[in-house]
């Protein structure tokens, strides 16, 4: 028998593998990525440590431009931020649907625990995620498998539901007494790895989206770096540190206006969407003011290739803070 168990890294999902494994079944781990997972910071993939304490293969899948398309118009709407959970799992669940069937894998499991998270981890959600993409009676969750319907991997005695758990509810007690047991060390964060759940990032999306009519990766890239604000149509990004001033530099479209002071310490700044003469000015003003340049006038270079200059008079950021997004 093989399976594939998608694998976050975090502890639920690697129980789950292990209980698995330990019923004698082949498995393959699947991990999804996006440009909202941060569980992955500063180079470290949870997933694939995981997987290779267990001796498992891993395979990454990419959440593309179709999941953005998802995050803008969900069917079964938001969690607390911009996080479209049910339909994030039916969308990983139809994938890794399609995976099993060319890696010749009998079912598929997930670390999800009835109870759990308010969106998308109670009966009623567990159903229709199974159903919409396309498994149902066919997905096995090893944690909660006695509290839901027997499975076609339990019907058809691939494992053996007496060796499967009752757990369910927000505790996580069980699962840190599983994680001595087995001798897990390794795994993430429990849920905190998802950007579109944050609060002040979905602000700037649900600004995005109310905006952009088409969503890019750079769009995404540039969304999670600097400080963003808000003028009619136009959007103006400052870059606190040399990282995000690269990133905005090599993320901007070709129409966006950059902005710097020259000869002192300074944001990179780019102005997006509508470029007129207000929003030029605001965003020269936004570049004096994250400036190391002294107060009173300060010259600005600006432009498609910082070709032009002008002179601002540099605010105090508390007078800018209310474009703020
Ligand atoms: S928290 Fe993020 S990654 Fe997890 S199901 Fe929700 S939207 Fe998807």
């Amino acid at each position: 028998m093989k399976a594939i168990g998608l694998l976050s890294g975090g502890l639920d999902s690697t129980l789950a593998v292990r209980i698995i494994l330990d019923q004698g079944v082949e498995v393959e781990a699947l991990k999804f990525t996006s440009p909202f997972c941060q569980c992955d910071r500063k180079g470290r993939c949870y997933s694939a440590e995981v997987a290779g304490e267990l001796h498992i293969p891993i395979r990454t899948l990419v959440k593309g431009s179709d999941y953005l398309e998802i995050i803008k118009k969900p069917q079964y709407g938001y969690g607390s931020g911009v996080n479209p959970c049910i339909d994030c799992r039916i969308y990983m669940l139809k994938k890794a649907k399609e995976y099993a069937k060319s890696a010749g894998a009998q079912f598929i499991f997930t670390g999800e625990v009835l109870g759990q998270r308010p969106m998308s981890q109670h009966r009623r959600a567990f159903m229709t995620i199974e159903r919409d993409a396309g498994l149902e009676g066919k997905l096995l969750r090893p944690l909660s498998a006695k509290y839901l319907p027997e499975t076609e991997a339990e019907i058809n005695g691939w494992v053996d539901r007496k060796k499967l758990l009752d757990i369910s509810g927000r505790g996580r007690k069980k699962q840190y007494e599983l994680a001595r047991e087995f001798n897990i060390q390794t795994f993430s964060c429990p849920a905190g790895g998802c950007l579109l759940t944050d609060k002040n990032f979905a602000r700037r999306m649900k600004d995005l989206l109310k905006s952009e009519a088409t969503i890019t990766l750079p769009d995404i890239i540039i969304l999670k770096t600097g400080r963003h604000f808000r003028f009619r149509r136009s959007k103006i990004v400052a870059g606190r540190n040399k990282n995000e001033n690269d990133i905005l530099r090599k993320n901007k479209k070709e129409t966006d206006y950059l902005f710097e002071v020259p000869d002192f310490g300074s944001p990179t700044v780019i102005l997006q969407n509508e470029v007129n003469e207000d929003a030029i000015e605001l965003a020269a003003k936004i570049t004096a003011a994250y400036s190391d340049a002294g107060k009173g006038y300060v010259a600005v270079q600006y432009g498609l290739r910082l070709e032009k200059m002008m002179q601002v008079a540099k605010p105090d950021k508390e007078n800018i803070a209310h474009y703020m997004i």
